[in-house]
C-alpha cells in the first residue's frame, strides 16, 4: 500500500482487444492478458453478445440436482479436446478452489481404494497452485506461504526443474530430463505415504515463467503409475492454447489423473474453474448412499450460467476461427524480435519462449547468473517506467515477461518489445535508486 503513495492504482475505463484504457484515456497495451487469464482479447464481440444472450434466459441456479444448458455443452465440447481419458467434471469458482478439489479428491480416492496410508501430497519445491490454504500447502513460491507455515500440511517439496542454472550441465531441448533423478529419489523413500503429485505441467508460471522438458512429465508420469500415485496437472495458467497447444499435457503426450483449469477457461470474462478427472477416479465414489462414499464439497456458484455461456463461445471461436495456428505463426515471430533484441544486451541471463509466452530473466552478472539484490526493485521499476509507455508488463521480480492475449498483432509485439528493452536499458543504465518508494 505504500507504493501507491508514490504511485496511485491506474483506474481503467474500458477495454478493447489488447488495449486497457484508462479514465484519461491513456492506452496500455495488456502484455500479461490481466494475470494471464484473457484469451482472446477484451470485450471481445461474440464472448459479449454470448454472455447477454444468457443473462436474459438464466444468471444463476443452484447445481446441485440442478443444471443447465451451458455446463452441459462446455463439458461436452471440451471433452475431445482434454487429454485421454479426462472425462468427469466438478465445477468450483475460482483456480485455488479447483486445487483444493483436486487435493481432497485425490486424497480421498486413495482412501476409498484400499490406501489409507496415503495421506501427504508431493510438490514442486518453485511450484504455485494458488492461495487458500490446502492450495499454499503445496505451494514453493516462499514470500506467499511464508507467513502461514505453521498453519500447513505437512507436504514433500521435491526441487523443481530449473533449466537456466541446470546442475547437469544439458541443455532443455536436448537432455534426458536428468534432473528427474530428483524426483526419483523423493518417490522411492514417500511413495508409501503419499496420494498424489501435482504439477505445472512444462511451464513453472509465478516461478518465473520458467520451462521445463515434456520428457521429466513422460518420466513422472510413469513413476506415478508405478507407485500408485495420482497426478495432478494444474492447467490453470496453460490451458487454452497458452503454451502453443491446447494443453501443456500434449507437449509430454501424457493425461494426467487429474487436471485443473480456469483463467481462460472463460477467456478470462468470469470466475469459473474446474477439475476434470478420470473414470477410474469417479468409480471410487460411485456408490449407494449407505455407503458414504460422495464428494462432499459445494461453491455456491459453482456451474454459474453466464460464466458457462463465456467458457463455450471460447471453444466455438478457438475452433472456428482458428486461433492456435495464427497465435503460432505469430509466436514465431515474436520470439525472433525478442531473441533479436535482447540477446547480448547486458544483465539479460535468459530468455526462454513458449506459445506467446517470453520471458527475460536480467541478472546482475550473466556469466555467473547471480541476481540483482532484491530491494534494488529493478524489474518494478521497469514495470513504472513502461507503464508510463503504455505497455503493461507486470514483471516476476527481475524477470519481465510477455504473455499477452492470443489475438496480439505482431505491430504491438513490436511496441510491447521496444518499450520493454528501452526501459531495462533507461533503467539499469541509471543511478541506484533511493527514494522510499524503491525500499
Ligand atoms: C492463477 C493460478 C492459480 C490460482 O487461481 P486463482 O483463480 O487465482 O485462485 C493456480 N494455479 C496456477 C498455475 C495459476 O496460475
Amino acid at each position: 500500500m505504500k507504493d501507491y503513495e508514490q504511485f496511485p492504482p491506474i483506474i481503467i475505463d474500458h477495454a478493447k482487444g489488447p488495449y486497457l484504457y484508462d479514465v484519461d484515456g491513456k492506452r496500455y497495451i495488456d502484455g500479461n492478458s490481466s494475470w494471464w487469464c484473457n484469451l482472446l482479447g477484451h470485450c471481445n464481440p461474440r464472448i459479449n453478445a454470448a454472455v447477454k444472450r444468457q443473462i436474459d434466459s438464466l444468471e444463476q441456479v443452484m447445481f446441485a440436482d440442478f443444471s443447465h444448458k451451458p455446463a452441459i455443452e462446455l463439458c461436452e465440447k471440451l471433452t475431445p479436446l482434454l487429454p485421454r481419458g479426462l472425462t468427469r467434471f466438478f465445477f468450483s469458482s475460482d483456480g485455488a478452489s479447483a486445487v483444493e478439489v483436486a487435493l481432497k479428491m485425490s486424497f480421498q480416492y486413495q482412501q476409498q481404494t484400499g490406501n489409507p496410508q496415503k495421506t501427504r501430497y508431493m510438490c514442486f519445491s518453485e511450484a504455485y497452485h494458488g492461495e487458500t490454504l490446502g492450495a499454499l500447502s503445496v505451494m514453493g513460491v516462499d514470500a506467499y506461504y511464508r507467513a502461514y507455515k505453521p498453519l500447513l500440511l505437512d507436504t514433500i517439496h521435491v526441487e523443481s526443474p530449473d533449466c537456466y542454472r541446470c546442475k547437469y550441465g544439458k541443455q532443455r531441448e536436448t537432455c534426458n530430463a536428468e534432473c528427474f533423478e530428483i524426483a526419483e529419489r523423493y518417490l522411492e523413500k514417500y511413495h508409501r505415504e503419499t496420494c498424489a503429485f501435482i504439477v505445472e505441467p512444462i511451464l513453472l508460471g509465478s516461478a518465473g515463467m520458467k520451462i521445463y522438458s515434456p520428457v521429466y512429465l513422460k518420466k513422472l508420469r510413469k513413476a506415478c503409475d508405478r507407485y500408485n500415485i495420482l497426478l495432478i496437472a494444474d492447467e490453470i495458467a496453460t490451458g487454452f492454447g497458452r503454451t502453443g497447444k491446447m494443453f501443456a499435457c500434449e507437449h509430454a503426450g501424457i493425461s494426467p489423473d487429474l487436471m485443473c483449469l480456469s483463467k481462460g477457461l472463460t477467456g478470462g470474462y468470469l470466475p469459473m474453474s474446474l477439475t476434470v478427472t478420470t473414470q477410474k477416479v469417479y468409480d471410487a465414489f460411485y456408490a449407494d448412499f449407505e455407503e458414504r462414499k460422495e464428494f462432499p464439497h459445494s461453491h455456491t456458484f459453482s456451474g454459474n450460467p453466464l460464466a458457462c455461456s463465456a467458457a463455450v463461445e471460447v471453444l466455438n471461436i478457438l475452433k472456428e476461427e482458428k486461433v492456435l495456428q495464427t497465435a503460432g505463426e505469430n509466436a514465431a515471430y515474436f520470439k525472433k524480435i525478442i531473441r533479436d533484441r535482447f540477446c547480448g544486451m547486458e544483465h539479460v541471463g535468459d530468455i526462454r519462449s513458449i506459445g506467446l509466452i517470453n520471458a527475460i530473466e536480467l541478472v546482475k552478472d550473466p556469466k555467473t547468473k547471480e541476481p540483482f539484490p532484491p530491494e534494488c526493485r529493478y524489474g518494478f521499476r521497469i514495470y513504472r517506467e513502461a507503464l508510463k509507455r503504455g505497455v503493461l508488463l507486470r514483471p516476476i521480480n527481475d524477470t519481465m515477461y510477455f504473455n499477452p492475449p492470443l489475438i496480439t498483432k505482431r505491430n504491438d509485439m513490436d511496441v510491447m518489445v521496444e518499450v520493454c528493452a528501452d526501459c531495462i536499458e533507461k533503467v539499469l543504465s541509471g543511478d541506484p535508486p533511493e527514494t522510499d518508494a524503491f525500499k
